[in-house]
């Protein structure tokens, strides 16, 4: 690519920084390290800063709007989070500083690996996980890893119900397992009979997601339980869902073995545009060793004048690393600051908020989208983006129309399960007026889908950049629309 086409933006002899003098000796580069040309953008501050203020709003944010984006739970991220992982003593440490100067660091970390234990019922946690899918990397290779310690070697199967997240029977068969799916049954729930009819000495696990992906709390969770263990399996609790069951429900008292939890679903730390995340990871007792290494433990508790020793151990059976240094810990940090803030009290009434709020709010769509399994949801629901009497509009289309009115859409085609999906989580920070716009915009759809049909094919028209051909977008992909008037 000629020079000129890379900067598009850049001017001869411009300059936004400028470096102070060297107070050190200067030394010249080793010749293997020096380049003759290095061609670099010549900007001034104001085109930098015009340029990024620009780009940021052509972007859809949580700071901007509401964010219905089902199974992702895209809440607000309160602003304290991120003064507190602002501060110096957390952010400018070293991960590889010595233990004995990073003690509040590591408090930190022990604190929170206990308050996800008690939280979810568990006895230890891994906070290393760098987002939910490693987080079931990570438990799936611990279930293998209590097998192969039993000698069971039979264990090659792993169960994932057909509502699954994509990434549970990615990480089955990325672990090396046969991925056997079952079936929902008509109200929502597994098919009992299905599952039984895949349960021998040959299943290692299943992994199953409570509420599942239709929002609907798995109304024979203890029976599942009960038939994967009495065939020799493990229970793996996809935790992704878990904001419909802060303070109400602990996964480890239901029988669960293992689960994620993503702290950037759950405890609000920021997510989307593939941004850092944390998938930590409960276990049961019977699992505890197997966690990845290192755990953060009290060396020695403190007493009265002495505070706590902190450090870093590799437990005996330990899987191994799963994450360079200690994972990420700024979102540690956030997650933290977030639990404190609700405290062991109020903590419930995300869970309150959030489920009461995809009630309200199904309950007032429910008259012209029909809800795919109509009972009383958990933190979201899923409906059908289709209509009979007007066959050529689709969940794309509505999703595509919601744009104009200033919404992002929800959640599209998944789960598979549902013909035409959209799938909405309003979560706990959406006050009923939004509610109460969103919905009376959902409706205007309907509406517009029966009298102009085109409008929604044609969809959106207000934004940055059209409807576009999804096909063309993945093949040709142009990255320099940057222009202010680009369309
Ligand atoms: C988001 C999600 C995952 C994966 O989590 P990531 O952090 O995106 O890797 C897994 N299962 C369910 C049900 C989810 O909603």
């Amino acid at each position: 690519m000629p020079e000129a086409t890379i900067y598009e933006l850049t001017s001869a002899g411009r300059q936004g920084v400028r470096f102070p003098d060297a107070d050190v000796p200067v030394s010249p580069l080793p010749a293997e390290f020096a380049r003759e040309e290095l061609p670099l953008p010549e900007l001034s501050e104001i085109d930098v800063i015009r340029h990024f203020t620009r780009l940021s709003q052509k972007n859809y944010c949580i700071d901007y709007g509401f964010y219905p984006l089902g199974s992702c739970t895209m809440k607000y991220n309160p602003k304290v989070n991120e003064e507190a992982a602002r501060l110096p003593g957390f952010a400018a440490i070293h991960p590889l500083q010595p233990e004995e100067t990073v003690q509040g660091a590591l408090a930190l970390m022990y604190t929170l690996q206990e308050w996800l234990a008690e939280i979810s019922g568990f006895k230890g946690v891994t906070l290393q996980p760098a987002a939910g899918a490693q987080g079931e990397y990570t438990g799936v290779m611990i279930i293998r890893a209590y097998h192969e310690s039993r000698q069971d070697d039979k264990r090659k199967k792993i169960i994932v119900p057909d509502s699954a997240h994509g990434t549970n029977p990615a990480t089955s068969a990325m672990s090396g397992f046969e991925v056997v799916g079952v079936a929902t049954d008509a109200s929502g729930n597994v098919d009992l009979d299905a599952l039984k009819a895949t349960l021998d000495d040959t299943v290692a696990g299943i992994m199953l997601t409570n509420p599942n992906t239709l929002g609907l709390f798995e109304q024979n969770v203890l029976e599942v339980v009960r038939l994967v263990h009495q065939a020799g399996g493990l229970v793996y609790g996809d935790g992704a869902n878990l904001n419909a069951l802060l303070g109400v429900v602990r996964p480890g008292d239901l029988g669960f073995d293992i689960m994620h939890f993503n702290l950037h679903k759950t405890f609000s730390t920021p997510h989307g545009g593939g941004g850092p995340g944390c998938g930590p990871v409960g276990v049961a007792a019977h699992l505890v060793d197997f966690l990845p290494d290192p755990v953060v433990v009290m060396v020695e508790a403190g007493d009265d004048d002495t505070a706590p020793l902190y450090g870093f151990r590799r437990p005996d059976k330990s899987i191994g690393r799963m994450k360079s240094f200690a994972g990420h810990f700024g979102m540690m940090v956030r997650a933290f600051c977030y639990i404190s803030m609700y405290g062991g009290d109020h903590l419930r009434d995300i869970a309150d908020y959030a489920v009461l709020n995809a009630n309200y709010l199904m309950h007032k769509v429910k008259q012209v989208y029909k809800v795919a399994y109509p009972r009383v949801c958990m933190h979201e629901f899923v409906v059908e983006g289709r209509w009979d009497d007007a066959p050529e509009v689709h969940a794309l289309d509505i999703s595509k129309r919601l744009m104009d009115y200033d919404y992002h859409p929800p959640t599209n085609y998944f789960p598979l399960i549902v013909h035409e999906a959209l799938m909405i989580e309003p979560t706990e920070t959406e006050s009923k007026q939004e509610l109460d716009q969103f919905a009376e915009a959902l409706i205007k759809i309907a509406q517009e889908a029966h009298t102009q049909p085109e409008l929604l094919k044609s969809a959106p028209h207000n934004t940055p950049v059209g409807r576009v051909d999804e096909v063309k977008a993945a093949k040709d992909l142009v990255l320099c629309c940057w222009m202010p008037d680009s369309k």
